[in-house]
């Protein structure tokens, strides 16, 4: 948990852009974090509809003292020091103030702190809907204060918000006759279908994330890999409550295989020298992309 201290700085791009070159994730702090039993009308106030959020007509997340009088407010943390709360609604009308709009519009243009706030409001919300009565009794489940759980009041059974973590793969072979380094992108059949990806799955029961990166690509695309090395993680607020990226670069065992996809998750993957990708690559606020850039970086002479 995080006591906010007494001054409320506003987080400002520029806060953003200096935490960055730190290399410091931004200072979104943890879990439900701050001792304030109400919100102030400085604190951020991030109004949930489904993936969609109330923004401020400029873009930005709203104070709590800019938005209608609004209830059911949950904690959800900190940025730069300035308390947010969380409150959901269904309907996503014409709002008195400001506009709704997507996750992804919000992670494509806003700093990365204020993108990660808006993507855990967005995950709580969702996780707060999902997991309303206990699934053991039936009952229904209560706020567990301080934490992102609830708890059943009739068998004790604790259900804390769950992380589903994912992995994603760069996986590069060395070019032909001293050629550039070449990358396997795919494309997937369902979701944004016009990009060229990175192969993708969730994690089992049981798996390391190692062992679920050599799993995902080869029952993906039938190729086995060499060497694995992990790259970095990315909170993802759009896959399902709690998902966690984490992305790998490989390079494969046998730089002759060809990739053989299964038709169903993916209808193609092809190797690119990595100084001719495609065009049609994920958005500059993915970890996909962040992999695609370092890997295509680190092959340039
Ligand atoms: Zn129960």
């Amino acid at each position: 948990m995080t006591v906010p201290p007494p001054a409320r700085p506003t987080p400002t791009a520029d806060g953003a852009a200096d935490a960055r070159r730190k290399g410091t994730p931004g200072d979104v702090r943890d879990a439900t974090g701050h001792a304030d039993a109400a919100p102030a009308p400085d604190d951020l106030g991030l109004v949930v509809a489904g993936t969609r959020l109330l923004t401020t007509p400029d873009g930005g997340l709203p104070r709590v003292g800019e938005l209608p009088a609004t209830t059911g407010w949950v904690p959800l943390g900190t940025l730069d020091g300035v308390p947010a709360w969380l409150t959901e609604t269904t309907g996503t009308g014409d709002p008195a103030v400001g506009r709704w709009r997507s996750w992804r519009a919000l992670a494509a243009e806003l700093p990365e702190p204020v993108a990660t706030l808006a993507g855990r409001a967005v995950a709580v919300a969702t996780w707060r809907r999902t997991h309303r009565w206990c699934g053991a009794c039936r009952a229904a489940l209560a706020d567990v204060p301080g934490e992102t759980a609830r708890r059943c009041p009739d068998c004790g059974l604790y259900v804390p918000l769950r992380l589903s973590p994912a992995v994603l793969t760069a996986i590069t072979r060395p070019g032909p006759a001293g050629g550039p380094t070449e990358l396997l992108l795919v494309r997937h059949a369902s979701g944004p279908t016009e990009l060229w990806a990175l192969v993708a799955g969730f994690v089992e029961a049981g798996e390391s994330l190692e062992t679920a990166v050599r799993r995902e690509v080869h029952e993906e695309v039938s190729l086995d890999l060499d060497t694995i090395d992990y790259f970095g993680s990315q909170p993802w607020a759009i896959s399902g409550p709690g998902v966690l990226l984490a992305g790998f670069t490989a390079t494969v065992a046998d730089p002759g295989a060809e990739p053989v996809v299964d038709g169903r998750e993916l209808v193609r993957a092809r190797w690119f020298p990595v100084d001719a990708l495609p065009v049609e690559l994920p958005p500059a606020y993915s970890i996909s992309r962040w992999l695609i850039d370092a890997v295509a970086a680190r092959a340039r002479p």
